[in-house]
């Protein structure tokens, strides 16, 4: 294997999320630089901290597990046994209570219990005569390693205060990390885990910040330091870059910064086909301050507002008046455009430590969005409270996640009735008459959304967790990436229906899932009848584009031919000569 540090060029392949090309040093996240933060917490904080610690024992399991099965493989059974030891720490119960007991009498977070907890069974076993014994307390040592790597990769306290521009290379990031990060130093991400529509490539194509996933173990492979290069559309990191590759890819950056200059262009022009049909073109926000990048990218309005960043970016949840504040400021900042807040979609890979949620072995199937929010009337009540007050701005609108079922929608509905019905007794303002609508995103929602479509104003297509529940292909696993195929005929037939159906009750869809800025997709969407498309900001210039070239009538002909097709990648062959034909340039922007 070429070794980096000796300054060769390695180039590893990943999965291109988030376009454009970034060059700089590596920041690496990786336990060598992970410094151990100790900080007082309180006494309700106990349980978060409690389920940070299992869900890190379950990760160091399940790497233990990995390693003694990679280990197994290449030195045999003998030597793979020595994990067995490192597994019998993690599974022993004296350990876990103690740190939990630990949680409460020391009122520290869990890293610095953790590490107190393992100092001490280290210490002990290293002080007794038995030679076994005394080894034992590496394999303490090197468990208790990488559960606090576990636990600090879920919160990188360092990514706010980065100094110098970088590019992040990490096992993993969370939502919470990518939400918290310090925005005008990251020039790049690199991760060895995640997908395409991972909250962490989604993060990345809002902050506009080129990123690779999928790479497996670059964040072991990266010396920190070392000069990289992201390429983001092709889902390569190349270290150590030769000054052939830097040539290259700078020409590369000027023609795309080329092409960029002329799509800015198309700020204040439409989304419209040269043959005259419109389509609404909107934004998808994780923060208020995203909308800049709404009004700069020339979108129209807000597709959908991901509110659950405004609880993971701080310690608390955000009070009603706060969040009034936020919906209030995008919603100003966007009119007369229309801004659909969704409400809280918790769970899946999105966490909060201060809301303290179970461990679930399946959480995408689990207690997330709606449920929830129906479980939790009281921070669901808070959350349409705001909405409705921030709804006298006219151009509000309200949508609900993870629909499986119509007693959802009612029950959903019962609630906001309850939060109209104080805001009228206190007073306060609203439009009453905001528009519901629902996220289909759950393949029994499609199939019943003539049973749905009555009770709402409207449908959004949220095709991220649609493929994930329809191909039963888990949207973050990197191992299944090559299964997760928004293009398979089922999904065009679920989508199609979908549409069909909230036609025939009057009533419009839109599609705000990745799939929405796969410029390869858009005229096939538009085919298959979708009104609006809601994509990051940074896509809307490209998607924009592609429609401005485009007659409706070969986007409807490519929906009856996608229709007729029998797989996936037939479909895309199709999509592929179309976009070829129509505006070959933007080829270069397709992830
Ligand atoms: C979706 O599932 O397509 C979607 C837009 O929602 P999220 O990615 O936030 O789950
Ligand atoms: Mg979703």
């Amino acid at each position: 294997m070429p070794d980096p540090a000796a300054h060769e060029e390695l180039v590893l392949k990943g999965i291109g999320v988030s376009p454009g090309v970034a060059v700089g040093e590596a920041y690496l996240i990786a336990p060598e630089v992970l410094r151990l933060v100790e900080h007082d917490i309180r006494e309700q904080d106990i349980p978060g901290e409690i389920a940070r610690f299992e869900q890190a024992l379950i990760a160091t399991r399940q790497q233990i597990h990995e390693i003694q099965k990679q280990v197994n493989k290449a030195l045999g059974e003998r030597k793979a046994s020595i994990f067995d030891a490192h597994l019998m720490v993690v599974d022993d119960h004296s350990f876990v209570e103690k740190v939990v007991a630990g949680l409460s009498e020391q009122k520290k977070n869990v890293e610095a219990v953790v590490y107190r907890v393992t100092e001490e069974f280290a210490d002990v076993l290293s002080r007794v005569q038995d030679d076994y014994l005394r080894e034992r307390a590496a394999d303490v040592r090197d468990v208790a390693r990488r559960i606090l790597r576990n636990l600090s990769g879920h919160k990188l306290s360092d990514l706010a205060g980065l100094q110098e521009s970088c590019i992040i290379v990490a096992s993993d990031l969370a939502p919470s990390d990518t939400a918290t990060l310090n925005r005008d130093k990251t020039i790049g991400f690199a991760t060895d885990l995640g997908s395409h529509t991972s909250h962490t490539a989604i993060m990345a194509r809002a902050l506009e910040i080129p990123a690779v996933v999928g790479l497996h173990d670059a964040s072991t492979r990266v010396p920190a330091g070392a000069v990289v290069l992201v390429d983001g559309t092709r889902g390569l990191l190349i270290v150590n870059p030769t000054a052939q590759r830097l040539t290259y890819y700078g020409k590369l950056a000027q023609e795309q910064r080329h092409i960029r200059s002329e799509l800015a262009a198309l700020q204040g022009e439409s989304a419209e086909t040269l043959d005259g049909y419109r389509v609404i073109l909107s934004a998808n926000i994780e923060l208020p301050s995203d909308s800049d990048a709404v009004i700069r990218h020339g979108a129209a309005g807000v597709g959908l507002f991901r509110t659950e960043f405004l609880y993971l970016s701080g310690d608390h949840l955000p009070t009603e008046d706060e969040q009034v504040e936020a919906y209030s400021s995008v919603a100003t900042r966007t009119a007369p455009h229309p801004v659909i807040i969704r409400t809280l979609d918790l769970g899946g890979d999105k966490f909060v430590s201060h809301i303290n949620t179970p461990l679930e072995v399946n959480p995408f199937m689990g207690w997330r969005a709606i449920r929830f929010c129906l479980a939790q009337q009281d921070i669901f009540k808070t959350q349409l409270r705001a909405v409705l007050r921030a709804s006298r701005h006219e151009n509000i609108r309200l949508m609900y996640p993870m629909i499986s079922n119509v007693d959802e929608v009612l029950q959903a509905n019962e609630v906001l009735e309850k939060a109209k019905q104080e805001l009228r007794a206190e007073g306060k303002p609203f439009n009453e008459n905001i528009e519901v609508g629902i996220m289909i995103e759950i393949p029994s929602a499609a199939l019943a959304a003539d049973i749905l479509a009555p009770h709402v104003d409207f449908f959004s297509l949220g095709t991220n967790d649609l493929v994930q529940y329809t191909l039963a292909v888990d949207r973050v696993n990197e191992r299944v990436a090559y299964l997760y195929e928004p293009a398979h005929p089922a999904i065009i037939r679920l989508i199609k229906h979908t549409i069909d159906t909230g036609r025939e009750h009057g009533i419009w869809t839109g599609v705000c899932g990745e799939m929405a800025a796969n410029l390869l997709i858009v005229p096939l969407l538009i085919g298959l009848g979708a009104d609006e498309l809601s994509v990051s900001p940074v896509m809307v210039p490209m998607v924009k584009r592609i429609i401005r070239c485009l007659k409706y009538s070969q986007a409807l002909e490519l929906g009856e031919a996608a229709l007729q097709s029998r797989s996936a990648s037939e479909i895309l062959a199709q999509c592929r000569k179309l976009v070829e034909q129509i505006a070959p340039e933007l080829l270069d922007f397709v992830v």
